[in-house]
Formats: C-alpha cells, structure tokens, sequence
C-alpha cells in the first residue's frame, strides 16, 4: 500500500531517450529528490525498463514503467476545418512483450530518425551541422529526437542551450518536419488499453498549444479520446497553463479520470527538476488498478 503521504513523480526520460542520464541516474537521482515513487517514461521505447527497476529495486523505491508515445491527432475543428498536431500519450504499465505495441513503437522510432534526418537537412543549408554529428548523439538504440540535433548543435559551438534550439524548430518553421510514421492519437489510447496500460494525456495543450483563456476548449477532441480509453490528464506540469488545468481537472470529475503531476524530468537537458510537480496516491492507484500488462512495483 501506498501511504497517502507518498512523493509521487510520473515522467521522466533517461538516456534512451533524449534525457540525460542512464536509467540508473535517473532512478538514484529521484531517491536523492525525496521520491518515494518515479515513472520512467521515455519515448516510444521500454528499453529502460529493465535497468531502472532493477535501481529502484536495490534503492528502495517504487518503481512504475512507462512509455511517452508519440502520436498524432487529426480532427476537424469546429470551422471544418482538418487539423493535425502531435500529442504526447503516457503509456503506464503496459505489457512490454505485446507484440502490435512494440511493432508501433519500432515504426515510430524508425520514423524519428527519417524525420530528424530532413530537419538535419534543412538545418545544414544554414549551419554547419551534419547528419554523421547528429549520429554521434544518437548513441546505441535511444530514440531520435531533436535534442539529438540541438546538442550536436552544441558541440560544435553554434548555440549554447538546448532551450535556444527549440526556438528555431518548432512546428511551421521552416526547419521543422513533423513525425508522420507515429500511430494516430484515438488509435494509440486503443493500442495501449489492448496491450494491458492505462493512457494517460501527456502535457495537455502546453505552451500555448491550445485555446488562450475565454476561448473554446477542444471538447469534442477530448470527448473523443475519453470515449477510446482515455484513463487521464497530466494536469499538473509546468508547462501546462492555469486555465488549462482548471478546465481538466472538471472534465476529469465528469468522467471519473486520472489526473496526474510530474516533472517531465530530462536531466541536465532541461530545468525541469525531479518531484516539481506530484501526482497523489490515490490517482496512482486508480492507475495501477486498471492496469494489466505489467506489474507496478512498490
Ligand atoms: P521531438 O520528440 O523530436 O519532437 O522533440 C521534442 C522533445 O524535445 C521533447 O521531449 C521535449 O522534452 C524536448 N524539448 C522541447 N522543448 C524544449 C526546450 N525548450 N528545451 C529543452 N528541451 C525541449
Ligand atoms: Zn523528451
Ligand atoms: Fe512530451
Ligand atoms: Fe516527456
């Protein structure tokens, strides 16, 4: 049982992604944040898994597995008009051995590195950079990203920061490719309802990716997603606006959801810092019991 006290983070990347320390790092660094219980949630890979419980296991804290799946939604908003943009899916405890799961994530990953290589491409005609320096960033296995890109960027000295790179490749600028071989957001809750996880919405609309307050909310989109097995929001999360919050924490009442807070931790990649945000110990049951690929350990 968890005590309703339990400090509770439920998103982090490590190296097998586009964080920057080893599972193993990522896990020791949370026992030394206070956390009595961290989400490894890298994206579209379970590679992590194994050496992250393993840490936890001999550090003594809980351990819950995780995927941040890349999809993409397309829907009509309410001129008619088609819209398409990416949506992060936290993956909890689904079965890392079902085979339609890994075989999405495989596509998606081996869709990554086609997409990192155009933006790479696009990049060079600008910058000296190049896909063999892009490479070298993307060390066995870990899932392409563009912080891949913006830390090549930055050992060759033409910025500092990953943060600067975010704000020359962002989606409609001209660099930018978006990530076409990922599964379509509805089709993704589905596939990880069947491979035993619970869905969760991660950082819903942030950054300014969403209605400013006073407008519409995307209900329709939502309802939607609730309706193909949606288990919850990431209410909590810097980058998730107030007005944003408020308006998941009132669907989340409606519908009898999940709501979650975490760090979205990436190391030294980010300034998101480990247990900034916290999930509650009720919300992690809620999770754990609808959950039926893999086992949360506590
Ligand atoms: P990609 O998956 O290739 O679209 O890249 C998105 C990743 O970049 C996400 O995991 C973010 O955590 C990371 N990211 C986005 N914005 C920033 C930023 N301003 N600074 C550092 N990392 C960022
Ligand atoms: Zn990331
Ligand atoms: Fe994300
Ligand atoms: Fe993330």
């Amino acid at each position: 049982m968890l005590s309703s006290t339990a400090k509770i983070d439920l998103h982090s990347h490590s190296t097998r992604s586009d964080g920057k320390g080893s599972p193993e790092q990522v896990v020791t660094e949370a026992v030394a944040a206070g956390l009595d219980v961290i989400a490894l949630t890298d994206h579209d890979t379970t590679s992590g898994w194994a050496e992250g419980s393993e840490t936890a296991k001999r550090l003594g804290i809980g351990f819950i597995a995780g995927i941040e799946v890349t999809t993409r939604a397309s829907v009509i908003n309410d001129e008619g008009e088609g819209q398409r943009f990416s949506v992060h899916m936290l993956a909890y405890l689904p079965d890392p051995k079902n085979v339609e799961l890994q075989s999405e994530l495989t596509d998606s990953s081996e869709s990554r590195r086609v997409r990192l290589k155009k933006i790479t491409e696009r990049l060079s005609e600008d910058y000296d950079i190049d896909w063999d320096a892009v490479e070298v960033e993307l060390a066995s296995g870990k899932t392409a990203g563009r912080p891949a890109v913006a830390d090549a960027m930055i050992k060759r000295g033409i910025i500092k920061a990953r943060e600067e790179f975010f704000e020359f490749v962002f989606p409609g600028s001209k660099y930018y490719e978006p990530n076409r071989g990922v599964p379509e957001t509805y089709e993704a809750i589905r596939l990880i309802r069947r491979a035993g996880g619970v869905p969760v919405i991660a950082h819903p609309m942030a950054r300014g990716n969403g209605p400013t307050p006073g407008q519409p909310m995307p209900v329709a989109h939502f309802e939607s997603m609730i309706e193909a097995g949606l288990g919850g929001f990431e209410a909590y999360h810097r980058d998730v606006p107030e007005h944003v919050t408020q308006w998941l924490e009132k669907m989340a009442f409606e519908h009898d959801l999940v709501l979650t807070g975490s760090s979205d931790y990436h190391g030294t990649g980010k300034p998101n810092r480990l247990g900034e945000r916290l999930t509650s110990a009720a919300n992690l049951e809620k999770i754990i019991s609808q959950a039926t690929g893999f086992a949360a350990q506590l």
